[in-house]
């Protein structure tokens, strides 16, 4: 049966903090995850609380030594960005390959961290990044590690009345090199079967100085993989080493099978992602 569904447009967090509290209602952001799972009755809501109209949500700019990404910076924002082009080019790699370039318009970097889906291709670069999200309800701020706030597939630290507003993290130091790699059927309408980020700094002399590597689809949530970064960490770097590191990368991870491809595919795709993204960082192809 049909039932009544209420649009409201705050213009200001405080007001939707407030609305939401009051309703219980559903947000949407961009609506491209959120539509096809309303579509597919996934939720019920009475309400829906459109962000789109929240001001200065949607900007893209450093805080002293952090940089700070507003829940509402849609994808093609993420693409323009200077900022992010000179200091994460990963995050451009990614955003040029969420959907297509209407999705890409719509999509925003909050909606897929809320979203919290095990193959969110933002979740792994932001990982790596050590990235925090700031979370605002009608009586404050809290801001907290992404990597406590991802808690399960479509699960996060979220509380029930509480907004994302931003996503932070420290600005890579000068000369870091990222990259975000995966593997995917269909270019414009695919979802990750593995992917990876990866970031690298080293000296003059091709030694290490900080590397970190992140998988997204491998795991329930997206993750780290300590003991690669460990194994690289202060040694030169040399084709030998990548491949040892990617060969432990394997084991971070506990992939499954499911319609997109296998466990086994995908332990595979996890070696051949972070050897690929190695190599490309050092220079060594
Ligand atoms: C054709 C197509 C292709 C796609 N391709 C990809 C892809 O390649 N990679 C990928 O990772 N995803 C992909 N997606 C999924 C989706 O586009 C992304 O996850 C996108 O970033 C979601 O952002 P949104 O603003 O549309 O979120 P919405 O759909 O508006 O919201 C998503 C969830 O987050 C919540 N939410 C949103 N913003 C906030 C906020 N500020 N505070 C609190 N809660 C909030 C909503 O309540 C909802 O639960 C694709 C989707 C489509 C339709």
């Amino acid at each position: 049966m049909m039932h009544e569904l209420r649009l409201e447009t705050p213009r200001s967090l405080a007001e939707a903090s407030r609305i939401l509290k009051e309703t219980g209602g559903k947000v949407i952001a961009g609506g491209t995850d959120v539509i096809p799972q309303m579509r597919d009755g996934r939720f019920e809501a009475n309400t829906l609380i459109d962000l789109s109209r929240l001001p200065d949500l949607d900007t893209i700019k450093e805080e002293g030594d952090f940089i700070v990404i507003g829940a509402l910076a849609n994808y093609t924002s993420i693409r323009q960005s200077q900022l992010l082009q000179e200091t994460v080019p990963m995050l451009l790699e990614v955003a040029g390959l969420v959907g297509g370039l209407q999705t890409q318009n719509r999509g925003t970097i909050g909606g897929n961290v809320v979203n919290a889906s095990p193959a969110g291709d933002t979740l792994p670069p932001l990982l790596a990044l050590n990235a925090e999200v700031v979370l605002n309800n009608s009586d404050g701020e809290r801001t907290i590690p992404l990597s406590d706030f991802l808690q399960g597939p479509g699960q996060t630290a979220i509380a029930p009345h509480e907004l994302l507003s931003e996503i932070r993290f420290q600005k890579p130091p000068a000369g870091t090199k990222s990259t975000f790699l995966r593997l995917g059927n269909r270019r414009g309408m695919v979802i990750s079967i593995v992917s990876a980020a990866t970031m690298l700094l080293l000296d003059g002399g091709n030694k290490i100085e900080e590397v970190r590597i992140a998988l997204g689809a491998v795991a329930p949530i997206p993750i780290r993989c300590p003991e690669a970064e460990a194994l690289l960490q202060g040694q030169v770097l040399t084709e030998a080493l990548i491949e040892q590191a990617a060969e432990m990368t394997v084991k971070a991870g506990s992939p499954i099978d499911d319609v997109r491809g296998t466990a086994t595919y995908r332990q595979h795709g996890i070696k051949v992602l972070v050897r690929r993204g190695l190599l490309k960082l050092g220079g060594l192809r």
